[in-house]
């Protein structure tokens, strides 16, 4: 079965191109100009994703975006790709807010909206759940596998992956890891903690190349993505 992509937007030009995109790379359409046609089709027809613009005759896609997240339609996780105007930087910010998964401003190009879809699903539907929980933790045995393969760690790169995955999503500073995995023993600098990282980075690449969970935050520290976790 094709996704169904509801496309929410009452220019038709950008409709009908959006709708083109789509269908030929795999997927479903469905394609209303008002916000309470939109209401009548999440009820009746379950879309895997709405590309949703912003202004519309009888409202702001704004408006549907709220409800959706607030729970006053059943499917209250159905994925937002938002279109905004590209003056409108505030839009973007509200959207985001507003539980929107992504934005992408007009004018825009229907491949580069499309690779959006894609990237959404992928990231909230089955691939998703696939790649949720890539790791386990075993801390009684002080082990961690990863994408089902246990990983060979030194004790230091155990505790400091260990940290991240206590946090998901949440940056840890080099201070922050130093003190916690490395404490009294601390002889050296930041760069611990970087050739830490970087050891761990190439242990889970060569289990998983497609997977980068470690994200580095420039000047402020490290974070697994929340994805590979909860
Ligand atoms: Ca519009």
């Amino acid at each position: 079965m094709k996704p169904l992509i509801l496309i929410v937007e009452d220019e038709d030009a950008i409709a009908q191109t959006l709708t083109y995109a789509l269908t030929t790379d795999g997927f479903e359409t469905k394609h209303v100009r008002m916000l309470a046609d939109a209401r009548a089709t999440v009820r009746a027809a379950q879309p895997s994703l709405i590309v949703l613009d912003v202004s519309l005759p009888d409202g702001s896609g704004f408006d549907l975006c709220r409800e959706l997240r607030a729970g006053a339609h059943a499917n209250t996780k159905i994925p937002i790709l938002m279109l905004t105007a590209r003056s409108e930087e505030v839009d973007r910010i509200v959207g985001l807010e507003l539980g929107a998964d992504d934005y992408v401003a007009k004018p825009f190009s229907p491949r580069e909206v499309s690779l959006r879809v894609k990237t959404i699903l992928r990231r909230s539907g089955s691939a998703g759940t696939k790649s949720a929980n890539v790791f386990q933790l075993d801390t009684e045995a002080q082990r961690i596998s990863f994408a089902g393969q246990p990983l060979a760690l030194a004790k230091r790169e155990y505790l400091l992956l260990k940290t991240l995955l206590e946090r998901p999503s949440r940056i840890c500073s080099r201070e922050m890891l130093l003190d916690t995995v490395w404490g009294m023993d601390a002889e050296s600098g930041d760069r611990t903690v970087d050739t830490h990282i970087k050891t761990l980075r190439a242990k889970l690449k060569a289990i998983r190349s497609d997977l980068d969970p470690i994200e580095t935050h420039r000047g402020m520290g490290y974070s697994i993505d929340i994805k590979f976790v909860a």
